[in-house]
Formats: C-alpha cells, sequence, structure tokens
C-alpha cells in the first residue's frame, strides 16, 4: 500500500496558457498601429503608446473591479435630505481620469492637427478594451461639444472646462469644478427610438429663446452617468421638441430638481449607472432654436453612434485577441491549436471580422479630420452602415472567441464572460438596428449627392478583385433600383456595409487580408458562422498579424 497523497500531489497544473495581462495595448497591437498610421495620425504614437501601457495593466484591473462592484445609488442622505447620490467604486473614477488625463473626451477639440479624431478614436478603442462601461459618459462628453458649441453664451462658460484634462467627480455645483462631464436625456417609458412621443414639457422662467433658462416637468426612462454635471435633454416647447442643457446644481447653488427614481439593473455595461429620472420643474438652458430640438440634438448622436462603431470594433479586437492569445498556450490532441487546421480558420475570421470593423472605422474618423463636404457625406451615410453592421457583429465575435477559450470563458473571472455580456449594447443604444437602416433608407430617397460620394468610395478599390467588381455593379443596380419596401432593407444595408468593408480593406491594407475578406464575405455561399472561410486563406498569417506581439510573451 503506497502513502495517501497530499492535496497538492493530486494533480499537476499543465497545458494552461498564460494570462494575457501586463503588456501595452498599443504597441502590441500591430492592426490598430497600421491603421492610426494609414490615416494620419501617426503623430499619436506617444499618447496612444502611454495609454496602451496603462490598458494593459492597471486599468485592467480597475475594469474588473468597476464591473464587481456596480454602482449603487443614495436617494437620501442620513438626516433624509434629497441627495440623488450614485456612488461608484474607486476603480470607476480612476478608469474616468485616466480616460479624461489622455483626452478621450475632447483631443479633436483641443488639438486641430490632422488626425486629431484618428488619434482619439485609438484612445477610446484602447480605453474600451479595459471597461465599455466608462466610455458612455467619455463620450456623450465628447459628443456634447459640437452641440454646445451651437450656443455661444452657454459655450463660453461650459466649454473650456469640458474640454479639460482635470476630471472632478465632486457633486457640487459646475461653476465650483474644474471639469465637467455631460449626458443626454432623450428617451422616455412611451418612445425611444420615436422620440416625437416625448411627453417631457418646458415652460419658460423669464423671456423665451435660445440660451433663456426655462423649467422642465416630465420623466426619462433611461439617462445614463447620471453624476455628469449637466444633461442634454430633449422636451416639448410652444413650438414643439427642443433641446436643453440641465444642469445637475442650479446656477443659485441650489440641487436641480432631477430626481433620480432608481437605477437600472443592466445584464452588461455593468460599471455605468443607467437611472430613470424625474423632472419637477428642473432648470435648463434652450439649446439652439426652439422647435428644432431633434436637428440640434443630432449632432450629438451623429458622435455617439461612431463611437459605437468604435467601441464595438474593440470589443472585437480584444475578443479576437484574448482568443488567438489563449490558443496559442494550450494543446488537445497532442497537438498545440494554432496547428489545428479548423481551429485556424476560426481565429483567422475571427481575426478578419474585427480588422474590417477597425479599418471602417478609422475611416470615418479620417473623413472626420478632413473638412469637405466629400468627406462628410460618407460620414453620414457610413455611420448608419458602420453602426449597423459592426455592433451586429460582435455578438457573435464575442461568443466565437469564447468558444475558442472553452469552459473557462464562460467563468467571470475570464474577461470573455463581460466582452460577451457588453456586445449587444451599443447595437441598441444611440438608434438600433432598424433605425439605422431607415436612416440608409432615407439617405438613398432624399440625399442622392451622399449616395454618389460613397460608390466613388467603393469605385476607388475597383480594377483589384473581380469579384469585388462585380459585386458592386451589383449593389449599383440594386441601388438604381425602387427599393420594394422596408422588409428588403437589412439584405441592401448588409451588402453597402460589406462591400464598404472590403473596398476600405483594398485600399489601405495588405492584398492578403482584403483577398481572404473578398473570398469570403462577398462570395455568394459564404456562410456567417465562423471558420468557414476558402480553403485557399493565408490562415495563418491572419493569426500572426493579428495576434497580441508581446515584449515578454513568456508572461
Ligand atoms: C444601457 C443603455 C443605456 C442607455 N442610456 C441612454 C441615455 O443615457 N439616454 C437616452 O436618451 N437613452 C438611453 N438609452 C436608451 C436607448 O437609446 C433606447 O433604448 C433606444 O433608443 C431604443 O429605444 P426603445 O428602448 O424605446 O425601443 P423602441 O423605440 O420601442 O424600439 C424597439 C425596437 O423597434 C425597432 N423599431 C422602432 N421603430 C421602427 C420602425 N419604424 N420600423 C422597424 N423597426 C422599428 C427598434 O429598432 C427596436 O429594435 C440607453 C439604453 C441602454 C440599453
Amino acid at each position: 500500500m503506497g502513502q495517501h497523497k497530499t492535496d497538492e500531489e493530486t494533480h499537476k497544473v499543465f497545458n494552461q496558457p498564460s494570462p494575457l495581462e501586463g503588456y501595452n495595448a498599443f504597441t502590441s497591437d500591430r492592426i490598430l498601429q497600421h491603421y492610426v498610421n494609414a490615416f494620419g495620425g501617426g503623430w499619436g504614437d506617444e499618447a496612444l503608446t502611454r495609454y496602451g501601457h496603462l490598458v494593459g495593466n492597471e486599468l485592467q484591473t480597475a475594469g474588473f473591479d468597476a464591473n464587481r462592484y456596480p454602482p449603487t445609488f443614495h436617494s437620501h442622505d442620513r438626516f433624509g435630505y434629497r441627495i440623488d447620490l450614485v456612488e461608484y467604486h474607486p476603480a470607476y473614477h480612476q478608469l474616468m481620469a485616466a480616460a479624461i488625463g489622455a483626452r478621450h473626451h475632447c483631443l479633436p477639440w483641443v488639438d486641430e492637427r490632422a488626425g486629431a479624431h484618428v488619434v482619439r478614436a485609438g484612445i477610446e478603442y484602447l480605453h474600451t478594451q479595459a471597461d465599455p462601461g466608462s466610455g458612455c459618459p467619455l463620450t456623450m462628453t465628447f459628443a456634447s461639444v459640437p452641440v454646445i458649441s451651437q450656443q455661444a453664451d452657454i459655450a463660453k462658460e461650459w466649454l473650456p472646462k469640458i474640454t479639460t484634462n482635470d476630471y472632478d467627480p465632486r457633486n457640487i455645483p459646475f461653476y465650483e469644478k474644474p471639469g465637467l462631464t455631460i449626458g443626454m436625456a432623450m428617451t422616455e417609458k412611451q418612445g425611444g427610438s420615436d422620440v416625437s412621443a416625448n411627453t417631457t414639457y418646458a415652460y419658460p422662467l423669464e423671456t423665451t429663446g435660445p440660451g433663456k433658462p426655462y423649467g422642465l416637468v416630465g420623466h426619462k426612462w433611461f439617462c445614463s452617468a447620471p453624476m455628469c454635471d449637466a444633461f442634454l435633454v430633449l422636451a416639448n416647447a410652444d413650438k414643439g421638441l427642443t433641446c436643453f442643457l440641465l444642469p445637475r446644481w442650479r446656477p443659485d447653488g441650489s440641487k436641480n430638481a432631477m430626481i433620480i427614481q432608481r437605477l437600472k439593473n443592466k445584464m452588461g455595461n455593468v460599471s455605468n449607472a443607467s437611472s430613470e429620472v424625474e423632472y419637477r420643474g428642473a432648470f435648463a438652458w434652450m439649446v439652439g432654436e426652439e422647435g428644432h430640438g431633434v436637428s440640434t440634438i443630432l449632432k450629438m448622436v451623429a458622435l455617439t453612434r461612431f463611437d459605437c462603431m468604435v467601441g464595438s470594433s474593440a470589443i472585437m479586437r480584444h475578443a479576437a485577441a484574448q482568443a488567438i492569445h489563449h490558443t496559442g498556450g494550450r494543446e488537445a490532441f497532442g497537438r498545440n491549436l494554432h496547428e489545428q487546421p479548423l481551429m485556424q480558420n476560426v481565429l483567422a475570421d475571427l481575426a478578419l471580422e474585427s480588422e474590417a470593423a477597425l479599418a471602417i472605422s478609422m475611416r470615418l474618423a479620417h473623413s472626420l479630420d478632413q473638412h469637405d463636404d466629400y468627406e462628410r457625406a460618407l460620414f453620414r451615410i457610413g455611420t448608419a452602415l458602420g453602426k449597423y453592421w459592426i455592433c451586429k457583429r460582435t455578438p457573435q465575435q464575442t461568443y466565437e472567441a469564447m468558444e475558442c477559450i472553452g469552459g473557462v470563458a464562460v467563468v467571470e473571472d475570464n474577461v470573455l464572460a463581460r466582452l460577451y455580456r457588453e456586445s449587444p449594447i451599443n447595437a441598441i443604444w444611440e438608434g438600433s438596428g432598424n433605425i439605422q437602416c431607415l436612416d440608409v433608407s432615407r439617405v438613398i430617397r432624399k440625399h442622392p449627392t451622399v449616395i454618389d460620394a460613397f460608390i466613388n468610395e467603393l469605385e476607388m478599390a475597383a480594377g483589384q478583385i473581380a469579384q469585388y467588381d462585380s459585386e458592386l455593379s451589383r449593389l449599383k443596380d440594386e441601388l438604381m433600383s425602387d427599393l420594394e419596401d422596408d422588409r428588403s432593407l437589412r439584405r441592401l444595408v448588409e451588402m453597402m456595409a460589406l462591400l464598404w468593408q472590403a473596398s476600405t480593406l483594398i485600399q489601405y491594407t495588405e492584398p492578403f487580408i482584403s483577398d481572404a475578406f473578398v473570398s469570403s464575405r462577398l462570395d455568394a455561399f459564404y456562410r456567417h458562422m465562423y471558420g468557414t472561410l476558402p480553403s485557399h486563406t493565408d490562415f495563418k498569417r491572419i493569426m500572426t498579424r493579428a495576434a497580441p506581439k508581446l515584449d515578454n510573451p513568456s508572461r
């Protein structure tokens, strides 16, 4: 009879990969570096390298903590005074302070160099890989600037503090703080997509008109990041839906009558508080013309939609990087998973999808950096196509990456579980899928010059891959013929998005990537399941390009 084994002797851990941590999320990402350079953001290398280091190190931990300890709501203090306070874990503040320090929320508004939007999109892309939730107030603050700029008197006081790199989370009046953050509140219980159903109303406190103070009465069903210093809000004035800036504190230093009802108990986006609020005569300034609320706030919505593209591309990248890294350190049936042909096809496919998403996101960041009609037109149609398509692909990508990693990916210690729960969010807020499709249809019917610009962009990639050329001519025919009805819209929008991704890859990256994309995504027999790339694909090269390039691979 042998001796009893001690606990330590029951098994030895082997065939487990090293965790992807303690790395630089920028310098390890060859693909991100490629597109930042290709679109004129090369001068941001140093800032991106600095932020990439934070994201791969302390902000990874902060991302886990900020989601493990969700925000909590305190309606009253211990003496019974109403405080409407949302308390966050210190990790959330760490994430916010780091991002604001890196100018996630303002870079192009304070640095006019060409490429500033590209560099800022790079910062967002990196930050999302630490924590997508805190990206919500960062994005809203960034996107509020063009709206607030429309109201010169308010802009003069607010913009310098919105575009500073000081993060000040204190719950005190805006005029006492060095740095301010901005949220938005449009959605009501009876209608989110259809804001014309809004019932919140506004009445003048003195004289009427832009820049003047109003009282707001009503409710909002979703108001994320309710500790922001002010919110862009839609409410009905005499002439219809109008945009207002509603501060948390009134200018006289008293608490504004914005009452938080409760926080939403969300499946994803957990680090970010989303609340239901009521306005009981809340103070707000009118922004833009009365009755033009939708067109005023759309300047913000266009940018938040763009940020959804960048954010979802980042989630895709994070998922693909985790899957490629993990499988490289794992064997099954006597062979490393990277050497198993079927797994190679899945990993290369994840890499390809992620690169195509980043390529069109960065192409649009480049449009924002240009100031001409052509680029404005491309941005107009590109945000609808990109938000629709990238956000729709993200849940499939995170799920497939989970499967590559196997059972442990389902466990909450692994970031994949969080990425999966986060993955549908961007598709729903800021205009859900169908709303993006209806927007494309509106552009086709009402803005032919935008479609001309889009086709022109696709034609720039013509003459190199026959399959692409024939799909492009098919799309042109479809766009010439009348849209039968909205039931065929998703099919058309998908075709437009795929051709645009293909065209961007053909123009801006290496042929082995664009060839693989075209021969799969534009093939009539393309199966939407991952791992169905044709057998002539250069799988290993695609995987290697996407694999995180680590300075110290043994870690
Ligand atoms: C985590 C999170 C945070 C949010 N934060 C905010 C916030 O800070 N501020 C804010 O204002 N809102 C916020 N929202 C709300 C979000 O913007 C809305 O949920 C979204 O706009 C959809 O509105 P809804 O939920 O009322 O759905 P509905 O408008 O009821 O839409 C339901 C479905 O119907 C589809 N649909 C609508 N019209 C049509 C049509 N004509 N044809 C075909 N299909 C159609 C939509 O695409 C959608 O799929 C947040 C949402 C989430 C999930």
